[in-house]
């Protein structure tokens, strides 16, 4: 078969962003990660950050995990806005699923493809790129909103293509089951039964 297919299989597949959890990285021995912004931490266009993204950061930032912001994305200005709400750094002029980019975060990050994670919602672009360097790759599967740039619309159907022959091999992970939402336990927390904890990922 296709020597390459393997590029595009994720280490792991998330279905919220929040599923990557700072426990989790750190388990598997990642100290920095590399994000996509579009449909990853934002959905497509929007300077829209939700809660979780907010939490998830934060919670990466008191596991010391250091995170940079690296996008495709040809609106550096919103780029620029949403990081520095964020207050985390970002790479311009990335052009995933090319190396430099990759390599001009890890630098920043000051880490190696070992210690690494990207985390993006593309096969071809942010996986791609990352496999092929030997980052730890996680897929956030589905993205967060179904509108996108046309030329992505078009490179999902060969995603799904790619995605349903993987899967018919048994070669496709399977997602991670998620985690309890964070909002979720606290507002559990002194209610019935507990079941405060989340779940130590
Ligand atoms: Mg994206």
């Amino acid at each position: 078969m296709i020597p390459s297919f393997k590029l595009i299989v994720p280490s792991r597949i998330v279905t919220r962003i929040t599923d990557a959890s700072a426990a989790s990285l750190r388990q598997r021995g990642i100290a920095a990660v590399i994000t996509d912004l579009d449909n990853t931490l934002v959905p497509w266009k929007s300077r829209e950050i939700s809660e979780d993204v907010f939490d998830w950061l934060a919670a990466l930032k008191r596991e010391n995990i250091k995170i940079v912001i690296a996008s495709n994305t040809m609106h550096p200005k919103r780029l620029k806005e949403i990081a520095e709400r964020m207050d985390i750094p970002y790479i311009l002029g990335v052009r995933k699923p090319w190396p430099a980019g990759y390599r001009r975060s890890m630098q920043l990050l000051g880490s190696t493809p070992e210690t690494t994670a990207m985390i993006g919602d593309q096969v071809f672009t942010d996986i791609m790129g990352a496999n092929a360097l030997g980052l730890h790759t996680i897929l956030l599967r589905p993205q967060l909103s179904t509108h996108e740039f046309i030329w992505t619309i078009f490179v999902r159907q060969i995603e799904r293509l790619a995605i349903g022959y993987l899967t018919a091999q048994g070669r496709w992970p399977t997602p991670d089951a998620p985690a309890v939402p964070a909002h979720a336990v606290a507002a559990s927390v002194g209610t019935e039964k507990s079941g405060g904890d989340a779940p130590a990922r």
